[in-house]
C-alpha cells in the first residue's frame, strides 16, 4: 500500500461524465461546474467540505473521503484528493497527441506533491490515451488512473461517481503504472480497449486478467502486477513526446476485396504502418505486393497486429509469408490503441530502423505476451536475411 494518508490528484479533461445537453447534443459544461460537483458525487459520510487551495494558481478542491484496503479490511485512513481541471475542456474524440502531452506534463509537475494521479477523461478515445502515457511515462513508480462515465453525473443514474470513487482507491494502491479502471474493474492501461459506447461495462481486456477488481473486497492481483517484466522504474519521471500530430503514423485495415490502389492511397505518406490483418496475422499476397511496390527506395515500418479482439498474431498460415518477407514485425496480442501509440513512441524515441523494429517486437510496458514477443525475437533473429531494404 502507498502511504497511510494517500494523496490524490485528479485532473479532469472533459468527457461525458461532465456533459449536458443544450439542445445540439451533449457537450462539456462550462470549468469549474464540474469540480464542485465532486462533493455531491462521492457519497462518503466522513467527506469534508471541499476548500480553495490558495497556494497554487490554478483552481483546485481538496476532498477527503474513506478508502477500502486491498485485503478487505477498511481503511480509515483518508485519501486525500485535489481537483485539477483543465482550461478546455473537451469530448475525448477531439483529443490528439497534444493532449496526451498536456497530461502527461501535468502529471509530471505535480509527480512529487502526490502518491498517485486520476484523470478524467472521454470514454471515446480513452484506451488510446491510456495506451499513450503508458509509454510516455518514463520510470514511472505511482499509479496513472484513467476513467470516465457513459452517464453525465447530472444524471441520477450516473456511473461516474462510482468509476471516480473506484479509480481513487486504485489510485492508493502500489501499482507503479498506467491503469482504466471502470465500472468495478481495473485494467492495465495499454491491453484495454472501449466494446460498448452504451452499456456501463464500456471496456474488455481479451488478453490480460484485471489488475484490480472492485466488490465487496478490493482485490489486486498480485500475479499480474509482480510478475509481468515491466521495464525497471529506476530515475525521475520523464516525459518521452511521442511522434506529432499529422504524423506519419498510420492504421491500415485490411478488409476482403480491398485494391492495391487503395492500399497504396493509403501508405503512401507514411513511414510506419499498423496493419489490422485477419486472424492470426494473414493476408492476401498480392497486397503485400502493393507495398512493396509503393515502397519507392524507402524503409517503411510495417507492424502485423490482429483485428480479433482475443489471440495473438502467430504467423501460423502460409497467408502471412508474405509479410513475414517484407519484414512486418509480429505485435503478438497487442491491441490496436497500443500498437498505435507505442509506435509513435517508438518514432520519436529511436532514429535506427532496426532498433525500432526490435523495441515494437519486445514488450515495454507490458502491453503484450512476453512468451508470444520471445518466440517472435528468436523468429526474427532466423529470419534476418528476409528483411525488406
Ligand atoms: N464522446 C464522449 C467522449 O469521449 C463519450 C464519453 O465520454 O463517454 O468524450
Amino acid at each position: 500500500m502507498a502511504s497511510s494518508k494517500a494523496k490524490t490528484l485528479v485532473i479532469y479533461t472533459g468527457g461525458t461524465f461532465g456533459m449536458k445537453d443544450d439542445g445540439a447534443g451533449l457537450k462539456p459544461v462550462d470549468r469549474f461546474k464540474v469540480s464542485d460537483e465532486f462533493s455531491r458525487i462521492v457519497p462518503l459520510s466522513d467527506m469534508k467540505k471541499p476548500e480553495e487551495i490558495k497556494s497554487r494558481k490554478e483552481i483546485m478542491r481538496r476532498f477527503t473521503t474513506r478508502k477500502q484496503d486491498w485485503n478487505g479490511t477498511v481503511d480509515e485512513s483518508p485519501i486525500t484528493y485535489d481537483v485539477y481541471e483543465f482550461k478546455r475542456l473537451i469530448d475525448s474524440s477531439l483529443m490528439n497527441q497534444d493532449d496526451w502531452k498536456s497530461i502527461a506534463e501535468t502529471i509530471q509537475k505535480y509527480y512529487e506533491d502526490y502518491d498517485g494521479f486520476v484523470v478524467v477523461m472521454g470514454t471515446d478515445t480513452m484506451a488510446y490515451a491510456s495506451s499513450a502515457l503508458s509509454f510516455m511515462l518514463e520510470n514511472l513508480s505511482k499509479p496513472v488512473v484513467f476513467t470516465g462515465a457513459q452517464i453525465t453525473i447530472f444524471d441520477a443514474m450516473s456511473d461516474g461517481p462510482e468509476n471516480l470513487l473506484c479509480s481513487l482507491i486504485v489510485s492508493t494502491l502500489d501499482i507503479p503504472e498506467v491503469l482504466l479502471c471502470f465500472n468495478k474493474k481495473a485494467f492495465r492501461g495499454n491491453r484495454v480497449v472501449k466494446t460498448d459506447c452504451v452499456g456501463l461495462d464500456a471496456y474488455t481486456s481479451s488478453n490480460m486478467p484485471l489488475l484490480v477488481t472492485l466488490d465487496t473486497r478490493v482485490t489486486l492481483d498480485t500475479r499480474v502486477t509482480q510478475t509481468e517484466s515491466l521495464e525497471k522504474q529506476i530515475g525521475t519521471l520523464q516525459v518521452q513526446e511521442m511522434y506529432p500530430e499529422g504524423n506519419e503514423v498510420g492504421l491500415l485495415v485490411i478488409y476482403p476485396g480491398i485494391t492495391t490502389e487503395q492500399v497504396k492511397n493509403t501508405i503512401k505518406d507514411l513511414q510506419a504502418v499498423v496493419l489490422l490483418t485477419f486472424g492470426s496475422g494473414n493476408i492476401d499476397g498480392k497486397i503485400v505486393q502493393a507495398m512493396v511496390d509503393e515502397q519507392n527506395n524507402r524503409k517503411r515500418l510495417y507492424i502485423n497486429v490482429t483485428q480479433c479482439l482475443k489471440g495473438s498474431v502467430t504467423s501460423s498460415y502460409q497467408a502471412s509469408n508474405a509479410l513475414k518477407e517484407l519484414g512486418a514485425v509480429n505485435c503478438s496480442d497487442i491491441t490496436t490503441e497500443a500498437a498505435f501509440t507505442k509506435l509513435s513512441y517508438v518514432l520519436a524515441k529511436e532514429q535506427d530502423f532496426e532498433e525500432r523494429k526490435k523495441m515494437m517486437r519486445t514488450s515495454r510496458r507490458g502491453e503484450m505476451s512476453d512468451e508470444d514477443s520471445e518466440r517472435e525475437n528468436r523468429n526474427s533473429e532466423n529470419n534476418q536475411g528476409l528483411s525488406q531494404n
